[in-house]
């Protein structure tokens, strides 16, 4: 089986300033075609490191990914050190040259001095077409090992490894396939989760189960391998199989696709509209909802009313049921989505109030007490919820079992 290494260069990764998610991107996708990740190395801007970690990643592995030190400053020094580390010289092409000109001319800029150095690459190696920017990559085949740079631009250096890298490395990876499936849940834990799924998570099993969680979505990863890429898929297809049958409505989707789009996909297909009225989440819901390119077929109001004078004039909450119940409470959240349905003339609305902290809390409705309705033609769910880990974490939870809500509710 063919392994690689990652090295992610930047001075900015070793001083807490930038989150490296480089890594974990080329760690999946080198995963997804049967490529483990065997190390990974995270170095500043230093020549003499960069070459000593290029002879350690070499060592690990068939396939090294270098990230970052390709821009067109004096501390980006990828460049000089992958020729240190193969003993040859920079070398101006002509072709990266006129490409770099071409590419300020149409922008009607003129090209510093500087950036000549990214139409640069060692000798014996070959540049990598970056379409999105200015610095292009850099292949070397050694010794029947194969290094790849890229520059450290996130959306640059996946671009250039889904257009130029990824097809190759497909064919690479040879005698071993691996298909991997993405399952996405939400509205129970990670344990939970675990328990109902029994053996089907246990360590070295084929398929392989993995289980990630975020925000409240657990995303369960399939992972099968076999010699041939029929049978892995279809090892993976009875395998998300048997997860869907003992997961049921937990599971909302596949790959990456997010609440609010598996919501809006279902009211677009049912031709059904959505309002959405907010207290703590101050219009989280509505951007998620309004993220989804096509929103406008159904999303029609969003209110964030969230003093209680904005309840009562915007949302026309009654004002002794806040003075009866208080703002936070199950009657609150009931007559913020019934009102917000009748004020839209929506099918569904939502209504959310809640204490998202850090202050704010009582005995009876501590901190992360945050009460959801979700308001349609002949009823209202609500739910009282208690969320952890902070504020940021109470309202995205929230917001997002607010939606989860109305997709239990939409698949009635
Ligand atoms: P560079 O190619 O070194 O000029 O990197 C350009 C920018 O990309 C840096 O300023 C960072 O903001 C970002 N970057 C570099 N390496 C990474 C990484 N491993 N993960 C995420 N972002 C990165
Ligand atoms: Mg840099």
């Amino acid at each position: 089986m063919k392994k690689a290494s990652i090295v992610s260069i930047g001075n900015e990764l070793l001083n807490g300033q930038t989150i490296d998610t480089n890594t974990t991107y080329l760690s999946g996708e080198l995963l997804s075609i049967g490529i483990p990740v065997v190390s990974s190395f995270t170095i500043g801007d230093d020549v003499d490191a960069i070459v000593r970690t290029f002879n350690l990643a070499v060592a690990d592995a068939d396939i090294v990914m270098v990230t970052g030190g390709l821009g067109p400053t004096d501390d980006d020094l990828t460049r000089q050190a992958f020729a240190g580390y193969l003993g040859t010289e920079l070398q101006l092409q002509a072709d990266l040259l006129d490409r770099l000109e071409n590419y300020f001319k149409k922008r009607n800029l003129q090209m510093s001095e500087k950036n000549k150095i990214q139409a640069y690459i060692p000798t014996g190696t070959k540049p990598i077409e970056n379409s999105l920017g200015t610095a292009p990559g850099i292949m070397a085949q050694v010794k029947g090992k194969l290094i790849f740079a890229f520059p450290g631009v996130p959306s640059e250096m996946k671009r250039m490894f889904a257009v130029s890298v990824f097809p190759e490395l497909q064919q690479f990876s040879g005698e071993q396939a691996v298909v991997v499936r993405k399952l996405r849940c939400f509205g129970a834990g990670e344990s939970k989760i675990a328990e109902l799924l029994g053996d089907a998570c246990q360590r070295g099993r084929n398929p392989l189960v993995n289980c990630t969680v975020e925000y409240g979505i657990i995303t369960l990863h399939i992972i099968a391998t076999s010699r041939n890429k029929d049978t892995a898929r279809q090892m993976v297809e009875k395998e998300e199989k048997t997860i869907r049958n003992t997961l049921g409505e937990l599971v909302y989707g596949t790959a990456e696709q997010s609440l609010a789009e598996v919501v809006g996909e279902k009211l677009a297909r049912q031709g059904k509209t959505i309002a959405v009225a907010e207290s703590c989440t101050g219009g989280i819901v509505a951007g998620l909802l309004t993220d989804i390119p096509g929103a406008s077929k159904y999303f029609t109001h969003g209110w964030i009313t969230y003093s209680n004078a904005a309840k009562i004039r915007e949302l026309a909450v009654a004002a002794d049921l806040i003075e009866k119940y208080g703002a936070v409470s199950e009657q609150v959240a009931q007559a913020m989505a019934f009102n917000a349905r009748n004020k839209a003339r929506t099918d569904y609305a939502i209504g959310i109030t809640g204490i998202a902290g850090p202050d704010g809390g009582t005995e009876q409705k501590p901190v992360g007490v945050v009460y959801i309705s979700v308001d349609f033609d002949n009823g209202c769910d609500t739910k009282r919820c208690i969320f952890s880990h902070g504020r940021r974490s109470i309202r995205f939870r929230a917001a997002q079992t607010s939606l989860n809500m109305l997709r239990l509710r939409l698949n009635i």
